[in-house]
């Protein structure tokens, strides 16, 4: 039952993080195994947007230039409340060599890092499932089952799938790229705390006759925020936070029906509410939906890992933080982390580091997060700040789509600095 392989480092989880990692560590030189214990991740398409700084890492890829006349370009992030414009970020000031966000399928991303790995003679071995991790002196010991539907295998009880086979893995390192479940994160003991209330929001894909327009549009309402990204192919995105009690809120919207992503159903969103939330939230929106293509309810956690990781295994992404969806933070931050993480595991496996060289990556991060999710430094409103900015200023950092020095030159832009 048992095959036993060495390499120098596990990725665990296909998403977009984890294949960026994959990719940074194979364009190092390094020897990756990335396993996902799906098939095939690419049928999801939610964080539909990269940041200037994401453009930035895949062009270091040459993936950017491919990927670039494959999305929308946005060019500003426009605020408002009720019919009023409030004021707008300008996304061309940015000191970036793309300055503006790329609206783009995860899914389209997800495809060009798995092509990517393959010009690198990498393989993602879809329906492989990191079981155990052990630290075993200078290396890990892992198990990893390959799934499969029918066979004479043992049942994963939460699943229905069956494990056929299982492989040790003797590695340098391992990689937790594996969501907000991370079992990685679970083995490793560490704690996923609850940073904040989750939020609930309910999500409409659709077609609009048209041009799309080149703008985000963030809607400040008292108790909720929505927001309208464009799409390509004359599609919009609307999301409309649904404040309130959270949990009994999805009843009430929901139908019998419920969409499939990967192993996980969500509650389908009715379509009349949409005209609702429109003429309540966005009384300008003057786009007429054409055709609603999916809606769903989803909700996001606001949780924060005590720790990055430990010894010889590290965490990426979502399997150390949650935050809401209106800003793009969780995918292209994660991006950031993994491009770091890569090098200094680089460092590792080549011998020219230790692995406590990590610590660093793990509390620089998590200090980062600690800010972005409103636990860290303040952000304060300066004297020219505009009345909206200085009403908004607690809740306006996740709705912006940026990090680092990109967030801090987005936010100067409206008065509000650290
Ligand atoms: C319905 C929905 C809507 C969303 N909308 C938005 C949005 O509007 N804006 C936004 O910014 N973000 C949104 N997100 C979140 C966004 O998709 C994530 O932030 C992003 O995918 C994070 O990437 P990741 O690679 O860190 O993790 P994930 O994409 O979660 O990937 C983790 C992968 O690990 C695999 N895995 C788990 N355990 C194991 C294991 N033991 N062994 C091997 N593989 C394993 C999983 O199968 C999965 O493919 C949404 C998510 C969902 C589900």
């Amino acid at each position: 039952m048992f095959r036993k392989k060495e390499t120098d480092v596990i990725v665990a989880g296909a998403g977009p993080v984890g294949l960026f990692t994959a990719m940074a560590l194979a364009e190092r030189g390094i020897g990756v195994e990335i396993l996902d214990t799906e098939w095939r991740t690419a049928g999801r398409s939610y964080a539909l947007a990269l940041h200037a700084s994401a453009l930035d890492l895949l062009d270091e890829m040459g993936l950017a230039e491919e990927l670039i006349p494959a999305g929308h370009r946005v060019d500003t992030v426009a605020f408002y409340r009720g019919r009023e414009r409030l004021g707008e970020l300008r996304l061309g000031e940015l000191e970036r060599k793309y300055p503006f966000v790329l609206v783009l399928p995860q899914n389209r991303l997800e495809h060009a890092l798995e092509e990517g790995l393959k010009r690198r003679k990498v393989k993602v071995h879809w329906n492989h499932r990191l079981a155990h991790i052990r630290p075993a002196g200078d290396l890990v010991d892992t198990r990893v089952d390959r799934l499969v539907r029918d066979s004479s295998g043992y049942a994963l009880a939460e699943t229905g799938w069956l494990v056929d086979r299982s492989f040790e893995h003797h590695t340098q390192m391992v990689i937790g790229a594996d969501g907000h479940r991370s079992l990685v994160r679970q083995q490793l003991g560490i704690d996923f705390e609850k940073v904040g209330e989750p939020t609930l929001f309910a999500v409409f894909e659709f077609t609009i006759a048209g041009e799309a327009q080149h703008e985000v549009r963030v809607v400040l309402d008292e108790d909720a925020t929505s927001v309208l990204w464009p799409l390509r192919d004359g599609r919009c995105r609307w999301s409309f936070q649904l404040p309130g009690a959270v949990e009994d809120e999805i009843p009430r919207i929901k139908s019998r029906f419920s969409v499939q992503i990967g192993s996980q159903p969500y509650p389908f969103v009715r379509e009349e509410n949409l005209e609702q939330f429109i003429s309540q939230r966005a009384p300008w929106f003057a786009g007429k939906a054409e055709k609603i293509r999916w809606s769903l309810a989803v909700q996001f956690e606001n949780r924060l890992a005590a720790r990055f990781g430990q010894g010889r295994t590290w965490l990426v992404g979502d399997a150390t933080h949650v935050t809401g969806p209106v800003g793009v933070q969780s995918m292209n931050v994660g991006m950031a982390e993994a491009r770091e993480l890569a090098e200094l595991a680089t460092d590792v496996v080549q011998q020219r580091a230790a692995p406590a060289a990590l610590e660093e990556y793990g509390a620089r991060w998590r200090g980062e997060w600690r800010d972005l999710l409103g636990l860290g430094r303040r952000l304060e409103a300066r004297a020219e700040a505009p009345e909206w900015t200085r009403a908004a200023v607690d809740g306006l950092v996740p709705l912006v789509p940026a990090h680092g020095r990109d967030l801090e030159a987005l936010l100067e832009q409206v008065g509000l600095g650290y």
